[in-house]
């Protein structure tokens, strides 16, 4: 007896496409996505290749003509559908290339819904290259396995952010200053949640103090060494995720 092999493949490469999928629908593909196709993956024609839209799940297509520097494929059928992300927002600083990259990465792979860029006084760098953010997260989304990107917001100042702050949200700020210890905190305040993070410089004491008068502000600490910005988000995106988001398992049973 022969085994059935697996459906759909699991080798089978993972894309971001922007073409809305569904059954029968034709997707070109060209640029770097099709360089990472034909010269990194080496697919062929019949090959399967498993795309996500971003809205609706995630498609099989079979791959139709490969020529030098595109592709057509044609997709099949529906392999998974949309799952939900734990309803988090990473609200950060912006911090310096590199480091901010490895930032959207992590956060794309720890399952955070929103990615929010935060201009502070004492950010040491102003601009961000949001379409190099962007390429940053699909790559993490097609290697991590998640069916849409966290969306992106355009950068906003703290005081603007903490004005509109959403009622209901909790905003736990990551105080180096100190806070409460953030197991305990975020034991306390379940629910929608966002967690802000300053830049290399920290926040000043006038912004430390207009983020602890929004209602939903929660200051927690994260222990007594000071981490770097992109450590202290990623750690607490963990940690997050562990207490309230999809890392933990359903309650016990009594
Ligand atoms: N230059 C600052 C440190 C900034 S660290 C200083 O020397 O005090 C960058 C950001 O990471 C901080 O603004 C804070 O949001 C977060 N952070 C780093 N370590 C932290 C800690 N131990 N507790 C809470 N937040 C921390």
């Amino acid at each position: 007896m022969t085994a059935t092999p697996a459906w759909p493949p699991q080798s089978a490469p993972r894309l971001h496409v922007e073409t809305q999928l569904g059954e029968g629908v034709a997707v070109p593909v060209d640029g770097n996505p099709a360089h990472y196709l034909i010269s990194v993956m080496r697919v062929k024609a019949d090959d399967i290749v498993l795309l996500f839209d971003g809205r609706s799940g995630e498609w099989a297509a079979r791959v139709r003509d490969v020529r030098k520097r595109d592709l057509m494929l044609d997709c099949i059928s529906r392999t998974r559908p949309p799952e939900a992300v734990p309803d988090f927002w990473l609200c950060c600083a912006p911090i310096r290339k590199g480091r901010i990259d490895l930032i959207a990465e992590k956060a794309c792979e720890l399952g955070v819904a929103k990615l929010q860029p935060v201009l502070t006084r004492r950010a040491v760098v102003d601009k961000l290259n949001f379409d190099r953010l962007h390429a940053h997260l699909v790559e993490a989304a097609e290697q991590c396995g998640r069916t849409a990107l966290p969306e992106l917001g355009a950068m906003v100042k703290l005081d603007a952010l903490l004005k509109g702050w959403p009622a209901g949200r909790h905003l736990f700020f990551a105080d180096e200053t100190g806070g409460a210890p953030l197991g305990d905190a975020l034991e306390r305040h379940r629910g929608p949640a966002a967690f802000l993070i300053g830049p290399e410089g920290g926040f000043d004491p006038a912004e430390r103090e207009a983020i602890r008068a929004v209602a939903e502000a929660v200051p927690v600490s994260l222990g007594p060494r000071i981490l770097r910005a992109e450590t202290a988000a990623i750690a607490a995106t963990a940690a997050w995720m562990t207490i309230n988001g999809d890392w933990r398992g359903p309650p016990p049973t009594a």
